[in-house]
């Protein structure tokens, strides 16, 4: 925590203490902003000129009510001048997108890889796409704040290094130095860069962009081949000492349940995830094909014997996690996304049931669950919401213990072993 900073710095987080309430309430004037934050009219007056000016706010119309006098002006996000640019480098593609301050997209595209194992070509490939989608004719005009990228594995937020993507079977890429290096002489080259886990992408997303930025605190789970949950408490991302806090694929559900590829038994991942449901019905096949997890999607859809019989298991073990995570974070709302959500009711059902019947024993409210406001862009949508959110919050940190952490060897040797184990989301 910044306890000291030098003026840019204090003035800085003073013009983004404005512009976060105003995210939270759009529609205030000068004078509210100012008796909301606690700085004085004059200094308010003159933050929001400059905000005015480069494009964050813009004054609404004001609404004529009959009533005598000057009627002070609503400040409002400007969503005409500015631009976010959001990646998901995902399992075959990449997605990428630029949305305006808001999260409305302007521009997107789909990047498949040419060969998902380089992973030089695969990250070259995505930087080449945001670059061109920087100047695409969707954004002329507009200036581009930041970028954001979400990774299908553990990643250190401090260093930018993604520690290990499963489905990708990457190890310890320096995905950071290798975008900027690509972004050298293009208009991206000296802009905020920040990277990390897609479950806590996307939570950003639904903190920033779905107009419920008071639904705190908030948890995404994600359900993919493995399970993984961002966290956002008191309106930031709890990322951990080591940067892998929301690995809740690895909290046990069922002591001596079946083998997780952590090397314990009974994780979430062995029981909930889409691996461990396709090896259940299928067998074991590394890794699963596309082709069987649509098999699977359809057979469930039909009700067929032992992919429902799985799914309806699977299910009620997501009821368990529900309530774990309830219990620990007592969230106003638990969205469930990811792949899984194919599985539709027949999942999602049995999990809310467990839920129910937890919340009546106690007597107690069960926390709002609910799908995601963001579709197969929920990652990349959620880069640019991670940029915004960051850009508003310019004294936000990374852990102390990973702050002066070198790249690969930010990790002690004990930890990076054990996080090479974490995660198949
Ligand atoms: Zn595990």
């Amino acid at each position: 925590m910044i306890v000291a900073g030098d003026q840019q710095l204090l003035k800085q987080i003073n013009r983004m203490a404005l512009v976060r309430q105003l995210c939270s309430a759009p529609g205030l004037s000068r004078a509210a902003l100012a008796e909301t934050v606690g700085l004085t009219k004059s200094t308010v007056s003159l933050l929001v000129r400059e905000l005015l000016d480069e494009g964050w706010l813009t004054e609404a119309d004001i609404l004529a009510t009959g009533a005598l006098g000057r009627r002070a002006t609503p400040l409002q996000l400007d969503g005409q001048r500015l631009a976010l640019l959001g990646a998901d480098m995902g399992i075959g593609m990449a997605r990428i997108v630029a949305t305006n301050l808001l999260g409305e997209v302007l521009a997107e595209q789909e990047l498949p890889y040419l060969d998902a194992a380089d992973t030089a070509g695969c990250i070259g490939l995505m930087a080449q796409g945001l670059a061109e989608l920087a100047t695409c004719a969707a954004l002329a005009g507009r200036t581009v704040l930041g970028i954001g990228v979400g990774l299908h594995g553990v990643v250190d937020d401090a260093t930018g290094v993604l520690h290990y993507a499963p489905h990708l079977g990457w190890r310890n890429v320096d995905v950071a130095s290798q975008l900027r290096a690509q972004f050298a002489g293009t208009p991206l080259a000296e802009l905020p860069l920040f990277i990390q886990n897609e479950a806590n992408v996307a939570a950003l997303a639904e903190l920033e962009f779905s107009g419920q930025i008071d639904a705190d605190p908030l948890i995404y789970l994600s359900i993919g081949y493995g399970v993984g949950a961002g966290i956002i408490v008191n309106g930031r991302l709890l990322t951990g000492l080591y940067g892998f806090a929301g690995e809740v694929g690895h909290t046990i559900l069922q002591q001596g349940g079946p083998p997780c590829s952590c090397g314990r038994r009974g994780c979430a991942d062995a029981l909930i995830g889409l691996q461990a449901l396709l090896d259940e019905v299928y067998g074991k096949q590394q890794p699963a094909s596309p082709e069987q997890l649509e098999q699977l999607f359809t057979e469930a859809e039909a009700g067929d014997d032992g992919a429902a019989r799985a799914v309806a298991a699977a299910g009620r073990n997501l009821g368990v996690l529900l309530n774990n995570l309830w219990v620990a974070f007592d969230p106003m709302c638990i969205v469930v996304g990811g792949a899984a959500l194919r599985l539709g009711e027949r999942f999602i059902g049995p999990g809310r049931g467990v839920l129910h019947d937890c919340a009546s024993a106690t007597g107690l409210a069960a926390p709002t669950i609910r799908t995601p406001h963001f579709g197969n862009n929920a990652i990349a949508i959620g880069g640019a919401a991670m940029a915004r959110h960051y850009l508003m919050r310019p004294f936000t940190e990374p852990s102390p213990a990973r702050r002066n952490a070198n790249k690969l060897g930010a990790l002690p040797p004990a930890v990076a072993a054990g996080v090479l184990a974490l995660g198949l989301n």
